[in-house]
């Protein structure tokens, strides 16, 4: 029986935009946004400040049954809440870039996450952006997008995010952590990072922000 609810699933290479678009269609649908690497960064703010060692496995184990994350939307931006703290920023510093793909690899911190991302599509229409929505927390979603723009642009991006923040980056440190997140994500043992067989590629390296979201306007329109 097909299911009532719609599930969009948004999966791509670093700093590619993913989020923008998945904020920008939820907004458009009326659909719940879920930024799951947003819990990835979160557990990594966790591990970090707790000084978790990731290859003893019961203590990223009895970390991950003291990890509670919530998400709580606001009209301009979604908080991530970890254990009733809003860390919504901090989880964006570079510390945490520099250490969350390591963390992402670890099996059990994948286990965990997934259920919770698969709770959360439960009933709901959902747009969740990633790197194994399509191929492993939702393979049977409705709409499948898969995003990549040029490294360089890429990079640009990452930059003007982060210095506008106010941080200290160069744009050498920029591209090489995402050469490193990119090759971490992809070479995983567990769910790497992929294209769905069904998912549908938009590259967005020459797309403005409206032209993005037409594209996925259109994709959604053939399905709904
Ligand atoms: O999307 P974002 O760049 O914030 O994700 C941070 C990191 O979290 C990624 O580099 C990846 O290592 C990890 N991640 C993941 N699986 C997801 C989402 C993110 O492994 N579904």
């Amino acid at each position: 029986m097909a299911r009532k609810n719609f599930i969009i699933a948004i999966d791509g290479f670093s700093s590619c935009g993913k989020s923008t678009v998945a904020k920008a269609i939820a907004k458009k649908l009326d659909f719940v946004f879920v930024d799951s690497g947003a819990m990835y960064r979160a557990v990594t703010l966790y591990f970090l400040r707790n000084k978790v060692d990731c290859k003893d496995s019961n203590a990223v184990n009895a970390a991950l049954t003291d990890i509670h994350i919530d998400f709580v939307p606001n009209p301009d931006r979604t908080e991530i809440i970890l254990n009733g703290e809003d860390v919504s920023e901090e989880i964006r510093l570079m510390e945490v870039s520099a250490n969350v793909s390591e963390v992402s690899a670890i099996k059990e911190v994948r286990v965990a996450m997934v259920a919770q991302q698969q709770k959360l599509g439960k009933r709901r229409n959902i747009v969740m952006d990633g790197r194994d929505i399509g191929t492993t927390v939702f393979p049977d979603a409705n709409l499948k997008i898969f995003m990549t723009a040029n490294p360089n642009v890429r990079a640009e991006r990452r930059f003007a995010e982060l210095t506008a923040k106010g941080e200290q980056v160069t744009m050498e440190e920029i591209k090489a952590n995402l050469a490193h997140r990119d090759h971490i994500d992809s070479t995983r043992a567990e769910s790497p990072l992929r294209q769905a067989e069904d998912a549908i590629v938009l590259d967005n390296s020459n797309l403005t922000q409206e032209q993005q979201l037409a594209f996925v306007m259109e994709e959604y329109s053939k399905r709904a």
